[in-house]
This record gives structure tokens, sequence and C-alpha cells, in this order.
């Protein structure tokens, strides 16, 4: 199998909430080849963890990161599906490593791939704004489109602003119980992950409590699109 085609990686690091994914959006839509670990498991929710008592969507649903040999099985064979069908060329890492384990992993699949990770992005936001942006959170069941009830809600009640669809999708794991169980779930295993790609010269922080408009802006001029 011919595997080296990607150019390099990044990774986005930050808490629930930091806006991780309407990033990875903007960069999914100039083209970029995205690894995101929480959609991938919630398209296979009826799969059962080995190890676990539990469905993939019952353990996401409590907030608590799942086994990382699962998840780094999960990534490894996403991203072989990926570059086997071979017609992109950088991965963007979303909601994966969350654990110093992951970030080892990812560096020698990486390794073995000759793709260099390029960036860390790190999602740098106050618990409060995290709290106001995950307990109002809903996606058009349609197109996908994400809003917030408090913050950027749809312009007509019940309806999507993009594709004029009435069906939303309110994730199981937003509300206030689990977000608290995802906070310390970061603080205690992903936060490191921070000093882990600072001491390999590869850490880039983001105000990430600016607008999303802003926070692209600076992400596209540190990875030069204009
Ligand atoms: P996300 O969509 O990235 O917010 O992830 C939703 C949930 O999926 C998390 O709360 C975890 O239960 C699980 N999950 C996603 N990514 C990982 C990961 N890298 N390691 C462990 N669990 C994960």
């Amino acid at each position: 199998m011919v595997v080296n085609l990607c150019d390099y990686a990044i990774v986005m690091l930050g808490p629930p909430g930091s806006g991780k994914g309407t990033q990875v959006s903007y960069l999914v839509d100039l083209g970029f080849h995205v690894v995101s670990v929480g959609d991938i498991l919630r398209s296979n929710g009826d799969t059962v963890i080995p190890g676990l008592n539990a469905t993939v969507m019952d353990a996401m649903s409590s907030g608590m990161l799942l086994p990382d040999d699962f998840i780094c099985d999960v990534v490894k064979s996403d991203m072989l599906n990926k570059l086997s069908s071979g017609d992109k060329h950088i991965f963007i890492f979303d909601g994966f490593p969350r654990t110093v384990v992951q970030a080892e992993y990812l560096n020698a699949v990486l390794k073995e791939l000759s793709i260099p990770i390029k960036y860390a992005f790190n999602f740098d936001v106050s618990d409060d704004i995290v709290f106001r942006r995950i307990t109002g959170r809903f996606s058009c069941a349609s197109c996908g489109r994400i809003y917030n009830k408090f913050l950027c809600n749809t312009k007509i009640e019940n309806v999507c602003d993009s594709c004029g669809a009435s069906e939303f999708i309110f994730r199981s794991d937003d509300n206030e119980e689990s977000l608290k169980t995802r906070l310390s779930q970061y603080y205690e295993k992903s936060k490191p992950l921070v000093s882990f790609y600072q001491e390999i010269g590869l850490l880039f922080n983001i105000n990430a409590s600016l607008s999303s408009d802003d926070v692209r802006r600076e992400i596209f001029s540190k990875i030069g699109i204009s």
C-alpha cells in the first residue's frame, strides 16, 4: 500500500467547547483531511467497546474518556482508510490525542508513515465560556451547521439559516453534569499535552475566546492560507 501521501499533520488541542470543531470545518471546506474521533465514535453508536460493559454512546454520554487502546485502533484504521483513498495531503486530528499515551502512539504511527506533525494548536479558553458554549449548543440535523441558544441562535426560530431544515440535534453529552466530567478529564489527562507539544517545539497557543472568524484568521495566517 502506498501511504506516504500526506505533507504533514495538524493536532487540535483544547477543552470541549473551545471551538476546535468549528475551525476544523473551515479547513475541511478547503479540502483538508480530518480525523475527528468524536464524529467517528458517534457514527458507531451501537458498537460495544472491548473491555467495557457499555456501548460507545453510553460511555460518551458520561463524559469519561474511552480506553486508549480502543481509541488508538479506531484512529489508525480511519487514517489508513483515508490514506488508501489517496487524494488528500494534510491530516487534521480533532479530539485526538487526549492523553500522553495517545500522543506517543500518534507520534509513532506518523513516524512509520513519514508524516511530520507541523502544528499543535492549543485552543485556550476559560471554563465560563466553555459552559455557555456547550450547554447552549445544537446543530442542524440536515446540514450540520452549529448554533448556540445563548450566543448565535437561528435567525428564525427552529429554521436552519443555511438549509431551511427544522430538525436539530442536541448532543447527549452537552449537559452540565457530563460537561463537569469532561472538563475534569481534560485537566487531568489532556492538559499535560500542552507541555508535551511545547517540549518538542510544535505548540501554538490560540486565543479561543475570540470570535470564530478571528480564530480562523489566526490559524489560516499561521498555516499560510490567505
Ligand atoms: P468530542 O466529540 O471530541 O467532544 O468527544 C466526545 C466523547 O468521545 C468524549 O467525551 C469521550 O467520551 C470520547 N472521546 C473522543 N475522543 C477521545 C479520545 N481521544 N480519547 C478518549 N475518549 C475520546
